[in-house]
């Protein structure tokens, strides 16, 4: 039940392709989230499943019943699915509470219970509801403009960057309460951003967008992992990528002999490792006889808790040119300074991506 399913979805405005035969499944009580740069689709697909906006061709269905497909289309207004768009979209001249009860068809005291119950359930004093849209901070925006899609008690729950107008400790409250929220009142949820932290952090299901198309989707840590190419490894993250030759399930590269996850062998390839897979130890001045991989630190970005080090790997051989430059994550108040001599380990598998 309330499994949303795309088939095949495609859109184009004139020339240019906002969704090219976009599939996914999204289970019942998922938090699916669709992560992808500005003017990938994200907005045109959420429209689409609200109802706003029609594909040229592609199936859409909830719990079994078809939404849309080459002959027939349910209207937005019986869907009952709750769309909060990008900019929250309230209207200005109603109060919070009017906003929250515009689609009601309860009236009276029982309507006045339902708003006060909604507002408290996405944490709003209940002193707002005689306020204006514009004498609300933007967190209280967007949860006026939640509890307003909640009212219609939505089988699914559509959300358009809903954090993008908070400052950064806001967001991960609202994050959390908004997951909270939606998890108790069972409700299936599609969140749309273009911010990757965020991505990761609020979905069990991910799944990249790029020029209209889902690239790859799956639990986040295994995208985060185990991302198809460089450019969906670099999205959702700093990454260390490097050519290499792959042999009998290990890497052979310019950090010498690393396990991969994948057995294809005697081909080269481009790998790669997170940052936190690259571990530094010190090498002292008179250190002739370490193993491993000498390096030199040549760049320090201290961000408090954490530190992101630039360090060049030495020549093995005095007549060699200097080495490849990596990023490598350390904690922040013990990282080496720049200067520095270390020798660099890793942890872990390195991952073989696919060829562009
Ligand atoms: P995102 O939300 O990922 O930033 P959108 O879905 O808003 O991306 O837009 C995807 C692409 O489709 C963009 O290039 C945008 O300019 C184009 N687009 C979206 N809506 C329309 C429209 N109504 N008419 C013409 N082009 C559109
Ligand atoms: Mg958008």
């Amino acid at each position: 039940m309330n499994t949303l399913e795309l088939h095949s979805l495609n859109k184009s405005y004139g020339a240019h392709k906002a969704l090219d035969n976009v599939s996914l499944s999204v289970p019942s009580g998922s938090r699916t989230v669709i992560v992808g740069p500005s003017g990938s689709g994200k907005t045109t697909l959420l429209r689409m499943i609200a109802g706003f906006e029609f594909p040229d061709s592609g199936r859409l269905s909830l719990n079994g019943q078809t939404l849309v497909d080459s002959t027939h289309e349910v209207p937005a207004h019986q869907r009952l699915i709750g769309y909060v768009p990008q900019d929250g979209a309230l209207f200005p001249h109603m109060t919070v509470a009017a906003n929250i009860g515009f689609g009601l068809s309860i009236k009276g005291q029982e309507k006045h219970e339902r708003v006060a119950q909604l507002m408290d359930s996405v944490a709003l004093d209940s002193t707002m509801a005689a306020r204006w849209p514009h004498e609300l901070s933007g967190g209280q925006q967007q949860r006026v403009a939640l509890a307003r899609a909640l009212a219609q008690r939505p089988r699914l729950m559509l959300l358009d960057e809903p954090f993008s107008a908070l400052d950064t400790g806001l967001r991960a409250v609202m994050r959390k309460m908004v997951a909270r929220l939606l998890e108790d009142a069972g409700v299936t949820t599609i969140l749309v951003t273009h911010d990757q932290s965020e991505a990761l952090s609020f979905a069990d299901q991910l799944a990249v967008m790029r020029h209209g198309r889902l690239v790859q989707s799956g639990h986040p840590l295994d995208l985060y992992r185990y991302p198809e190419d460089e450019q969906t490894a670099l999205f959702l993250g700093d990454a260390v990528v490097m050519p290499a030759r792959i042999e009998a399930g290990w890497a052979h590269c310019d950090l010498g002999r690393i396990p991969v996850n994948n057995h294809r062998n005697n081909h080269s390839a481009q790998i790669m490792l997170r940052p936190e897979q690259l571990q530094l130890a010190s090498v002292l001045p008179d250190d002739t006889g370490v193993a491993g991989c000498r390096a030199k630190v040549i760049d320090r970005d201290f961000s408090g808790n954490t530190c992101t080090l630039t360090v060049e790997l030495q020549p093995r051989a005095p007549d060699q040119p200097i080495g490849r430059s990596l990023l490598v994550r350390s904690s922040g108040m013990y990282a080496p300074p720049a200067g520095s001599a270390v020798q660099v380990s890793t942890i872990g598998h390195a991952h073989v991506l696919s060829e562009p």
